[in-house]
């Protein structure tokens, strides 16, 4: 028995997001979208539909259980309308459940306004010198009394400008690779943070930007799961984010494809409208097949984590093949609306524009195919 149906309290919920999508956040994406201010006004709506409690801890006003396929269809759904604002629950997911294992001191200072949509927190993992090769990151967390000290600089951060505070990776010094690094949550307004904007072609409001410690004092308290493990964990969190951004990037592509659709047909070429030649019927139709598969193989990630079998590979093909499934059909819709497809008054090449973002961040193409490629060969390789 296989069934492709969600259940019916998911349908309840992405029919409310629908509403909203359509409402609130499609009609003012393209000027949002131009700002690097974040609008906190929709992330406390959102909190409102809630979307940012998803699989995080009750007590705090999140939904308890995990619950990865309907993050996803929260993702995805925003994504039609906005896709920087869809970008929301999935870090917040991220954050929130790594706050999860902070003490209770954190986890009662973060996750209630997190899950509130008061405030963002970012993940600084990059560093000038390490991002594919995340384990040769250099920021030390110095051993003091009372906590630690750190110094290093993370690079290319989202919601770095605009977050209260930031969840930082930082190794024991004298330690190597992924072995001795450990998660803290520093507050950007501790002397010695320096946060710095970084423009980019994209997700302007997310804040990109990057992140300096200078000898910045970490309290005990702040250190978040087991000390010199930090490095494991978050890597199984991207397990469920990776699938999550792959199906808000189609999000925008559907989105772009819809609109593109209602284009070609009022539009006229050579006294037809160029709905009616195949050199624009089939274009659509190709790419409308590409986002169905491209859809399921991230709901497949998200139904193994659900199910808690084995889906790490599953993520990465969900992170590497579906954003540039999404980024080529905006391209060819942006090929059907001719000129307009240029023009900014046209959100198209806005959303092309968010979505490259997915093809860098939270592991490039070639790392998710390394990670696949592992799963594949299994105890084969060199056989
Ligand atoms: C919009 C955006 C948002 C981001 N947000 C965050 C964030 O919130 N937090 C955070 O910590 N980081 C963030 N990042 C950083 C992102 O995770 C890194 O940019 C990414 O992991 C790649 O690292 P790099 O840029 O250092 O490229 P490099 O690691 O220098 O790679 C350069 C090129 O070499 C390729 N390459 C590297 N190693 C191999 C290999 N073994 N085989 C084949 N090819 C290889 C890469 O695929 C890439 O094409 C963000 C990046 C972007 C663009």
């Amino acid at each position: 028995m296989i069934s492709f149906e969600f259940s019916e309290e998911q349908e309840d919920f992405r029919r409310a997001l629908v509403q909203f999508t359509e409402n609130v956040l499609l009609p003012g994406y393209r000027d949002r979208a131009a700002r690097t201010d974040y609008p906190f006004d929709i992330q406390r709506q959102l909190a409102d539909l809630g979307v940012l409690g998803i699989g995080l801890p009750e007590q705090f006003g999140g939904t308890g259980v995990e619950d990865p396929i309907t993050l996803g269809l929260a993702a995805e759904t925003l994504a039609y309308g906005d896709v920087n604002i869809a970008s929301a629950p999935v870090q917040v997911g991220l954050v929130g459940s790594q706050l999860a294992h902070g003490t209770t001191a954190v986890q009662k200072e973060y996750l209630p306004r997190l899950i509130a949509g008061e405030i963002t927190v970012a993940i600084a993992l990059t560093e000038p010198g390490s991002g594919s090769d995340a384990g040769a990151l250099r920021t030390v967390a110095e051993p003091v009394a009372g906590g630690w000290r750190l110094r290093g600089e993370k690079t290319a951060i989202s919601w770095a400008c605009n977050a209260t505070a930031t969840l930082v990776y930082a190794r024991e010094p004298g330690s190597a690779r992924s072995k001795g690094v450990s998660c803290f949550v520093v507050p950007t307004d501790t002397p010695g943070v320096t946060v710095s904007h970084m423009p980019g072609m994209g997700c302007l409001p997310l804040g990109w930007g990057s992140i300096h410690f200078d000898e910045v004092f970490v309290p005990t308290e702040n250190l978040i799961g087991e000390y010199g493990r930090g490095f494991h964990s978050v890597m199984g969190h991207f397990d469920f984010s990776r699938a999550a951004l792959g199906l808000m990037c189609l999000g925008a592509a559907r989105a772009s494809l819809d609109e593109a659709a209602d284009y070609a047909l009022q539009r006229e070429a050579f006294g037809r409208p160029i709905a009616e030649y195949q050199g624009i019927s089939f274009l659509l139709a190709e790419q409308a097949t590409y986002l169905e598969a491209a859809r399921w193989l991230c709901y497949r990630a998200l139904w193994l984590r659900h199910a808690g079998r084995p889906h790490t590979a599953h993520a990465s093909m969900s992170k590497w093949w579906p954003p540039i499934v999404a980024k080529d059909a905006i391209e060819a819709a942006m090929k059907i609306y001719g000129n307009l497809g240029y023009a900014t008054e046209f959100p198209l090449q806005q959303r092309f524009r968010d979505v490259m973002a997915y093809l860098v961040a939270d592991g490039t193409a070639e790392i998710q195919k390394r990670i696949i490629a592992k799963d594949v060969l299994g105890g084969r390789h060199g056989k």
